[in-house]
């Protein structure tokens, strides 16, 4: 067997289109969005600061419950603009964040949003010590390519982004397979009660809802997919893969979708 193949990654099942979404700072309307989430079947990523949160009554005894299903992520302890922050009071605001996080919620904590969206190279530079694998910035695209780079993690849009439902029309109309395409969209839950429009992301969670060929993922679920398929292992002839992470991995093997089984060699 020299024939050469056509080797893909896919996302989990096999697809090729993945929605996520990432909303900030931890207000009491994230409440009434992960009711909406749940509703549509969509997952986000809900950026805490433990520091603030604690000093608020119930602290952080709810959030397992209240995310659960979804990710939390830091957005630093007590939300300064960390540009302007000495490096040692950087590390501490997103160490301090973690941690408490992690206490509160039993599993680590290993994403980021940029709090007031401020972030640079020096940050960037340090993330990779306080165990952060990812940092979202308030940066759009408009468009559904995959990051480039995860510690400068932009999305497709605001949800206040008047094109919303023609970019969440436009995602639900790709179809061609050669790519991998991710549509990320971020805001503030307590927005929507501000300008009195719940209907904009419940239209938006209803539109994208049930989609066979999307999958439905949290950002660290899309990081750690991405970073297990790098580390999948495949033969030069491209007739099998071993899979040394534990979770399984999608491939499209000159058009079958095959699943690598976590911790196994799949021969195909
Ligand atoms: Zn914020």
């Amino acid at each position: 067997m020299d024939e050469l193949r056509v080797i893909y990654t896919c996302f989990p099942g096999g697809k090729h289109k993945v929605l996520t979404f990432s909303y900030d700072d931890g207000r009491e309307e994230d409440e009434r969005l992960v009711e909406i989430f749940n509703k549509y079947g969509v997952k986000g990523t809900f950026n805490l600061n433990a520091g603030l949160l604690l000093k608020k009554q119930g602290g952080l005894d709810k959030i397992g419950e209240l995310y659960k299903g979804h990710e939390v992520a830091c957005h630093t302890a007590l939300h300064p603009t960390i540009e302007r922050c000495p490096d040692e009071q950087v590390l501490r605001q997103v160490l301090k964040d973690r941690a408490l996080l992690e206490k509160a919620l039993g599993y680590m904590v290993r994403g980021l949003a940029y709090p007031n969206g401020s972030y640079n190279d020096r940050i960037v530079d340090m993330l990779p010590y306080t165990g952060i694998v990812y940092g979202r910035t308030v940066h759009s695209t408009g468009g559904f390519a995959m990051p480039e780079d995860y510690l400068r993690w932009k999305a497709t849009a605001h949800h206040n982004n008047p094109e919303l439902m023609k970019l969440g029309e436009q995602f639900n109309g790709l179809y061609k397979t050669q790519y991998l395409y991710m549509m990320y969209v971020w805001g503030h839950s307590y927005e929507f009660t501000d300008r009195n429009n719940w209907k904009v992301i419940e239209s938006f969670c209803k539109l994208m809802s049930g989609k066979e060929d999307i999958w439905y993922a949290t950002n660290i679920e899309i990081y750690d997919y991405m970073a297990a398929a790098k580390n999948l292992q495949v033969s030069v002839n491209g007739d099998m893969a071993y899979n040394p992470s534990a979770m399984d991995i999608w491939l499209e093997v000159d058009h079958e979708k095959i699943c690598c089984k976590s911790g196994q060699i799949t021969r195909f």
